[in-house]
């Protein structure tokens, strides 16, 4: 038996699933390069101002900072990307030799790996995360919760649509003040960091027990 579970701390809301780190066979967790296990964390991740701003009211100015000066990150007017690995040759290789499935998604993420992914998993705290990281589920946990997985639906969605509203309230202030990422970050840090924005009003959702398919086979 395994367990979905929510909590939110410091407006950052999270689905824990006990699951992850033991599945396999799941095939948003195929990883491609040879040697490599990384979950289902081929994404390469997206710090958009309103993660930034609760990064800053957790207390973590040093992360962000961080960001800023890391190799692999790409600093836009109002986000900042960190670049992971690709294996673009692998890929095409793949692309040449197989008869590919019909994906309804793009299997490059087949050969990417995010920077912050280790062999023990994300190296990063949740509270250090994107927001979409914290709040992903592949298919095969949302279809062995069932109907219940409703709920944490409807609340993802929630946050996502409270995220997308203060994060252009956000970029308005920079915008107002005539500075961004890409030409004053510390300024920006510092004006984001002064803002008050309410915090998202979370429901609390009981935790949904669930059965993998291996279990069941096994029984
Ligand atoms: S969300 Fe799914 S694919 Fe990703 S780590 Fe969890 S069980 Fe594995
Ligand atoms: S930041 Fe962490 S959780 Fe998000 S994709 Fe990267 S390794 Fe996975």
């Amino acid at each position: 038996m395994y367990k979905l579970s929510y909590e939110n701390t410091n407006n950052i809301p999270v689905f824990k699933c006990d699951y992850c780190g033991s599945c396999s066979g799941i095939l948003e967790s195929t990883c491609h390069v040879k040697g490599k296990i990384r979950g289902c964390c081929w994404y390469f991740p997206k710090y958009n101002l309103i993660d930034i701003k609760n990064i800053l009211d957790g207390g973590h100015k040093s992360f962000i900072y961080k960001l800023l000066n890391m190799k692999n990150a790409h600093i836009n007017k109002y986000c900042i990307d960190v670049n992971g690995e690709f294996h673009e040759e692998d890929y095409l290789k793949y692309k040449r030799e197989t008869m590919e499935e019909d994906y309804d998604f793009d299997s490059k993420l087949f050969y990417k790996i995010c920077p912050f992914n280790t062999q023990k998993g994300c190296n990063l705290d949740f509270n250090l995360r994107p927001h979409p990281c914290n709040l992903y589920l592949c298919r095969e946990i949302i279809k062995l919760s069932g109907d219940e997985y409703n709920k944490y639906s409807k609340e993802r969605k929630d946050y996502f649509a409270y995220c997308n509203y203060y994060d252009e309230l956000l970029k308005d202030h920079l915008i107002e003040n005539k500075i961004n990422l890409t030409t004053s970050p510390y300024e920006c840090i510092d004006l984001i960091e002064g803002i008050d924005i309410p915090k998202f009003e979370y429901r609390t959702l009981e935790s949904i027990d669930f059965t993998s398919g291996d279990d069941i086979l096994a029984g």
